[in-house]
């Protein structure tokens, strides 16, 4: 068993949705086999795409919220950038409910502008009132100084509420397909610049400092956005940040192939961005592993490269891919990783029954991870609706076996419940 308290060899008792004790020779009225296995507080994803209301065409929140619980999480937070977008407190309410009855607990973001414009200020107070505490336009970035402002000064009036930036200049990005460098030269597609995150990071940095309120930095993609998070850091202010794992296992190289599967905002950067998120993740600069889960149905990745929208799938794959491509090569250890994929994610989103630790009392929010099983991801068998996969083929190592929501099994033997 693995929590933020430390590493030990114990069994799990829950009863009423709780963890009831935590020890040697534990024996319940019914038991799920971990052996061999590490048991740990359920994964909580900070940024998670579920596309209802408006596209269910590429998800919902019922078969987002079960890749999610097959991924290993207890909790994701919905991204607003839906149609309507969550800037409307009946919109927020819907998405609640359905999540409430689907089997991940699903927390809504709430739109920092009206309509997600970047300009007039979203009813943030009444979207709080509901449980929002991540504020994000998040598919836009909040380009004017002015509002980022205004919102991080209304933010310090709600406790634990925090700004999460979609951080791309679109003065800059607008009209690019992919990382501006070698490879986007080569063939001939118009590039988003490093620089378009790298400013926007920079200004929220100093607006964090102007305004005392929390910043999140979303899928941070670039060595100058590491670097100024870092000194942030250092600095002392109230700023975190995400990578998302296609940030740190594939490169612009991959456009080579114009498949639009690697079509992603931001990008896929260069080896030495990679790179850097990966001493970033290793170091602490990086707060999270958040998987920017984009469904889109399959008809609209077909498209040629420049016409497709940008995005991959993540839930079901974030897991595997953190241990073999981090901790397998010795970057993180395990419990660095399932800190990044669990306690470190709800602190930020204030989700105080995930994310552990592992004690009588708490919530039964678990789950149980096999590390030596290998499996080849098949975009046929995901459980997502879509079908946008970039790891197609490649083969990884670990898996979520039990996922347990509330003390209920929801994933057991890596089968979903329903
Ligand atoms: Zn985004």
């Amino acid at each position: 068993m693995i929590d933020a308290t430390g590493e030990r060899d114990a069994d799990v008792l829950i009863a009423d949705g709780r963890v009831v004790e935590v020890g040697p020779g534990l024996r319940g009225d019914s038991e799920l086999d971990a052996a061999g296995c590490v048991i740990a507080p359920g994964l909580v994803d900070l940024h998670v795409h579920l596309r209802e209301p408006g596209n269910e065409d590429a998800e919902t929140i019922d078969t987002g919220a079960r890749a999610a619980a097959l991924g290993g999480f207890t909790a994701i937070v919905a991204m607003p950038n839906t149609e309507p977008p969550h800037d409307d407190p009946t919109v927020v309410a819907s998405v609640l409910a359905a999540g409430a009855v689907s089997l991940c607990d699903v927390h809504a973001a709430g739109c920092i502008t009206e309509g997600r414009a970047g300009a007039a200020l979203a009813p943030m107070g009444e979207l709080y009132a509901l449980g929002s505490r991540i504020f994000t336009d998040d598919g836009a970035c909040v380009a004017e100084a002015g509002v980022m402002r205004r919102a991080l000064e209304y933010a310090t009036s709600l406790p634990g509420a925090v700004i999460a930036q979609h951080a791309e200049d679109p003065s800059l990005a607008d009209g690019g397909h992919m990382h501006e460098g070698e490879w986007s030269s080569r063939l001939g597609i118009t590039g988003r610049p490093a620089d378009a995150e790298n400013v926007i990071v920079a200004r929220d940095c100093m607006l964090a400092e102007l305004t005392g309120g929390r910043v999140h930095f979303l899928h941070v993609s670039t060595a100058g956005a590491v670097e100024l998070v870092r000194s942030a850091k250092a600095r002392g202010l109230a700023v975190t940040a995400e990578a998302a794992p296609h940030h740190f296992t594939l490169t612009d190289a991959e456009c080579a192939s114009f498949d639009p599967v690697f079509k992603v905002h931001p990008p896929l950067r260069s080896a030495k961005d990679v790179a850097a998120i990966k001493i970033g993740l290793a170091d602490g600069t990086i707060d999270a592993i958040a998987t920017d889960h984009a469904p889109h149905a399959v008809e609209t990745k077909e498209r040629p490269f420049e016409e497709a929208p940008p995005g991959m799938l993540g839930l079901e794959t974030a897991l595997a891919l953190t241990i073999t491509e981090l901790v397998e090569p010795g970057v993180l250890s395990l419990p660095e990783a399932l800190a990044l994929l669990s306690w470190r994610p709800a602190a930020i989103a204030g989700l105080a029954d995930h994310g552990g630790p592992i004690a009588p009392g708490s919530a039964a929010n678990l789950c149980v991870i096999d590390l030596n099983v290998t499996w080849r991801v098949d975009p046929l068998r995901l459980a997502s609706k879509s079908r946008n996969t970039p790891y197609v083929g490649r083969t990884l190592k670990g898996r979520a076996r039990h996922t347990i929501l509330r003390g209920v099994p929801v994933v057991v033997d890596g089968q979903a419940c329903r």
